[in-house]
């Protein structure tokens, strides 16, 4: 167990949460609150494919009012695509539709939901290659640009550069912004593991903000994904750990968390799930305390989860 007293900053903490009947977003909302997090992120269907209910039955305005009672302002709410959606596919036609076509629908729905961040995959090039890839997300996004809702950020994340990703670099997701006809409607989504698993040393979170501040404006950071990561460095795997059990540990993740440069900015965890019981209330409470304690993630493989 270690100790870390020396940044007190206040931290907004949330995770990955379900939408699912009979509550939906309500139940999302809820979800995150059993949890202690002040923020939440959530797909508005399955994350693996693009069939959605209308947004008319998911129990917006319940989930409205419980954030407000709550005190939490609809930007602690985050909508992330659907990962199907590849805007980088130059390759086949059908995928490019249904990219552009769907991208749409999602900002409506994010708009309608009344959230302000979407977070998207910028994609993968597939058997073209990295330039093209990336020229043909500039391209699909500007296409459907006078088509989007009003206020909705799009934010593209930080990837890890598995398989044949794109924006697996501060650089390159700056070289999409840079060609997008309106770069106002765009942020950055920051993910811990895929940086990384990208080859970035969290060592000096410092550091990392000041390139990222240098080459794409801290301004644009609007989501951080905190993730502990399964692989070393450069692995360019992109497999999430539980904070503290993975290769980058709680100390650095919980300095990047605590930094005050991003205290505005909501912290979303992804880890995985332990013996089927979801890790973030533990997770949140452990940032939040500054204290790691692997055992408190170790007791969710035993038989009665802990009530802490
Ligand atoms: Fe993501
Ligand atoms: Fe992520
Ligand atoms: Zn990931």
């Amino acid at each position: 167990m270690k100790k870390n007293t020396d940044q007190k900053t206040e931290m907004i903490l949330g995770c990955h949460v379900k939408m699912t009947a009979p509550e939906f977003l309500e139940g999302s909302v809820k979800e995150a609150l059993s949890y202690g997090a002040d923020a939440l992120m959530l797909y508005t269907g399955a994350p693996q494919n693009t069939v959605r209910k209308p947004i008319s039955t998911m129990h917006v305005q319940e989930a409205r009012a419980l954030m407000a009672e709550n005190h939490l302002p609809m930007d602690r709410m985050i909508i992330h695509a659907p990962y199907i959606i590849n805007p980088a596919n130059s390759v086949k036609p059908e995928v490019m539709d249904l990219a552009r076509s769907f991208l749409i629908q999602e900002v409506r729905r994010t708009a309608e939901i009344g959230a302000e961040d979407l977070v998207l995959h910028p994609g993968s090039y597939t058997s073209t290659d990295l330039e093209t890839g990336i020229r043909t997300v500039i391209r699909q996004l500007n296409e459907i640009e006078p088509e989007l809702s009003e206020g909705v950020t799009i934010c593209l994340e930080t990837m890890s550069g598995k398989g044949s990703e794109i924006g697996f670099s501060f650089e390159q997701l700056e070289e999409i912004l840079s060609g997008l006809v309106n770069p106002e409607r765009y942020g950055i989504c920051l993910d811990t593991c895929h940086i990384s698993d990208a080859g970035y040393d969290l060592t000096d979170f410092d550091a990392i903000l000041d390139s990222f501040d240098h080459i794409l404006g801290l301004s644009r950071l609007r989501v951080i994904h905190l993730n502990d990561s399964k692989n070393a460095r450069g692995s360019h795997k992109d497999r999430h750990a539980n904070l503290g059990l993975g290769e980058i540990g709680f100390d650095l993740l919980h300095s990047a968390a605590a930094n005050p440069r991003t205290a505005s900015v909501p912290k979303i965890l992804e880890t995985p799930y332990i013996n089927a019981k979801p890790p973030y209330a533990i997770e949140i409470d452990m940032l939040r305390k500054g204290v790691f304690n692997p055992e408190r993630l170790e007791a969710l493989n035993q038989k009665e989860p802990e009530t802490e």
